[in-house]
């Protein structure tokens, strides 16, 4: 079955073909480093990370770069009122970024481009765009000539006539209503020198506008055409409509051949959003007893492209599920299992390890349907909940017990709720407790020179995440 995604660009869903045979080349509009984010924005960078999971479960060597926006409107103004560099402004939100994304679980990218290391590359692009007759100068800074790119509004599917021919908006954000000529490249305020927000170009001296910011990254990084280009769906105009006539326009190159966005999280339906007042951070939630598990399932349980409402008691019924799911899957690693299947043997977890599989594969690649991949996963813990409760007929094999376990860790290498779930049990204390239980008849096993015993101990502490490393002092453990 083909992989196939909904092409915003195309308005419809497409076969997924990327550019290099087995490698894909991604792009994620990160935030503006300028707040700490909250679980609406964290929406949009899990989505991208079940993406970017996903398409390494089929087996694609993937580059995912994600940016940090460092400079513009939000992060100068900010430096300005707190009287510090735009350097140190921006800090303290990469690091609550970070903690946020290890706190749901999301998978790092390769890299993390932050937008004031690519000045000369921004530079470069205007100066191609002059040179093609769509960009002009005025009064110190450079604007983009939309009336000059005929493809304008392809993406956003914007309506351009409502734009009047050299008009600009000078703002980093705007809206359809202000279809306009856009600023590439911004005259320097003196306001910009005090946060270190100043460059040099042939234009004189400034500081880039967003838009260009990530034509320019994502180019660098990934080529001047490359596979995906995901964010948010509010990004879709005009971020992404001047990103394309900034590439195209430059390069006369298609620049990305898969647009994906992801939809809002809603709070009382209403999206969450900073300016709205209406959000949470995860950190905010994990200290009203919220797991973070119980919010990457959430998340699951829609499609990235609908709207998801949040609410405290989906919360719970995620924590339930995610329950259920680990409760049977600690139920089977524990469960005696016999070697050698005997004449009696009854497959049946085989039979239901490749549905599960052969379903949540099928559902994920009809554009990332993880709402119908999460029900094969829940088949899969019923059929195994009346294997072990039914033992009746046959004792289950070591085979079928470590097939459909195998089943449940192939699916969480793209959910990763479960791991989330099992480091949250670690600092309930309960993983530690079985950790130094383990240890203890590992020392035992070992102290009798039973390496062979040793040895599954540690293989099975492993295959939960936990890494042991024999010291001087006697063995230490951490979580991989
Ligand atoms: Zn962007």
């Amino acid at each position: 079955m083909p992989l196939r995604f909904y092409n915003t660009l195309t308005r419809r869903e497409e076969e997924f073909v990327p550019l290099r045979e087995g490698r894909v080349g991604m792009y994620c509009c990160g935030p503006t480093v300028y707040a700490p984010p909250h679980v609406g924005n964290l929406r949009t960078f899990f989505f991208a990370d079940v993406l970017h999971r996903y398409l390494e479960y089929r087996g694609y060597e993937v580059r995912f770069v994600m940016n940090l926006t460092d400079v513009d409107d939000k992060t100068i103004r900010g430096a300005l009122r707190d009287g510090v560099s735009l350097k140190e402004y921006g800090e303290p939100f990469v690091a609550a970024l970070f903690e946020s994304l290890d706190g749901l679980g999301v998978e790092r990218a390769d890299l993390y481009p932050r937008a004031t290391d690519y000045v000369p590359q921004m530079v470069e692009i205007i100066r191609r765009l002059e040179e093609r007759g769509l960009a002009y100068e005025s009064e110190g800074s450079v604007y983009y000539d939309i009336s000059q790119f005929a493809d304008y509004g392809k993406l956003s599917k914007v309506d351009v006539s409502a734009g009047r021919r050299g008009e600009r908006v000078a703002h980093d954000e705007y809206d359809k209503d202000d279809v306009r000529d856009f600023v590439l490249w911004k005259g320097a305020k003196p306001e910009d020198a005090q946060v270190g927000a100043v460059w040099d170009t042939p234009w004189g001296p400034g500081r880039p506008g967003w838009h260009i910011e990530c034509s320019a990254m994502s180019m660098h990084e990934l080529g001047e055409t490359f596979d995906i280009h995901a964010g948010g769906v509010d990004l879709t105009f005009p971020h992404h409509e001047d990103e394309i006539a900034q590439s195209e326009g430059a390069t006369g190159k298609p620049f990305v051949r898969y647009w994906l966005h992801g939809e809002f999280l809603q709070m009382d339906g209403e999206k969450m959003a900073k300016s709205l007042g209406n959000f949470f951070s995860l950190q905010d939630l994990v200290a009203q007893g919220v797991k973070a598990s119980s919010i990457r399932y959430l998340f699951l349980t829609a499609h990235y492209r609908s709207k998801l409402n949040f609410t405290f008691e989906a919360l719970e019924s995620a924590e339930q599920a995610v329950r259920r799911v680990r409760t049977t899957r600690e139920r089977l690693r524990t469960h005696p299992a016999v070697a050698s299947p005997g004449p009696a043997d009854q497959p049946v977890l085989h039979r239901a390890v490749d549905a599960a599989l052969a379903g949540f594969a099928a559902a994920m690649d009809q554009d990332l349907n993880t709402s119908v991949a999460l029900a094969e996963l829940h088949a899969l813990v019923s059929a195994t909940n009346g294997r072990l409760e039914g033992l009746g007929t046959a004792p289950i094999s070591e085979a079928e017990r470590d097939a459909a376990l195998d089943a449940m860790a192939r699916i969480d290498s793209v959910f990763g709720f479960l791991r989330v779930a099992d480091r949250e049990v670690q600092v309930d204390g309960g993983l530690a407790a079985w950790v130094e239980e383990r240890l203890a008849a590992r020392g035992a096993a070992r102290n009798a020179k039973d390496f062979a015993q040793s040895d599954a101990i540690r293989a099975e502490l492993a295959e939960r995440g936990v890494v042991v490393e024999d010291t001087a002092q006697g063995p230490r453990w951490s979580l991989a």
